[in-house]
């Protein structure tokens, strides 16, 4: 992790859970974070059930919430939100650091490393795509299927 100054601007554009966990590790570092969402609430592909744990973490962390809140521009220490339905601007300021959780990209460098000693090597989960469990755990199951079959 690069050197983060104490107030960081935390810009999400990723319905999963990754930027929850990455405001609650920079809050147990001792970091003021803010965390700028354009949905309702954060991390709307987390089940309800489990979200509680990761928003008590955050509360306890001092983790600030601004919802409905798209980035358009950041200029230095000083971030301007558009409203994500009206469109309504304003600026937030005082920041020292902006940390971007804008979603993830499949890592297959061990499926690629494999391929090119093995003729039949198949890439599953989140190296093929990054997404919740059911799809790595339902993609494994078809290929079982698969190759049971023949
Ligand atoms: C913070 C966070 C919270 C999440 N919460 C949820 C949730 O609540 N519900 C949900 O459904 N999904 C959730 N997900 C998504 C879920 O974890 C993934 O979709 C799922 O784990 C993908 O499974 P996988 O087997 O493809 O990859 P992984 O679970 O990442 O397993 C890949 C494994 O391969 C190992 N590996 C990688 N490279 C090498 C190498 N070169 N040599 C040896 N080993 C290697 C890794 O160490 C890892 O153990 C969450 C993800 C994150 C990041």
């Amino acid at each position: 992790m690069p050197d983060l100054s104490r107030r960081v601007a935390l810009v999400v554009e990723d319905d999963g859970p990754a930027p929850i966990t990455i405001a609650d590790h920079l809050a147990g570092l001792g970091h003021e974070v803010t965390m700028i969402f354009q949905t309702p609430g954060p991390a709307p592909l987390v089940g309800k059930y489990s979200v509680g744990s990761m928003l008590a973490r955050l509360d306890l962390g001092g983790v600030r919430l601004v919802p409905l809140a798209r980035v358009v521009d950041i200029d230095g220490g000083t971030l301007t939100l558009a409203h994500s339905y009206s469109m309504r601007r304003w600026t937030v300021d005082g920041f020292d650091s902006v940390v971007l959780a804008c979603g993830s990209v499949g890592d297959d460098a061990l499926y690629r490393e494999v391929k090119r000693q093995h003729p039949d090597v198949r890439l599953l989960g989140d190296a093929y795509a990054p997404r919740r469990m059911v799809f790595a755990t339902r993609q494994a199951w078809e290929l079982a299927l698969a190759l049971a079959l023949g």
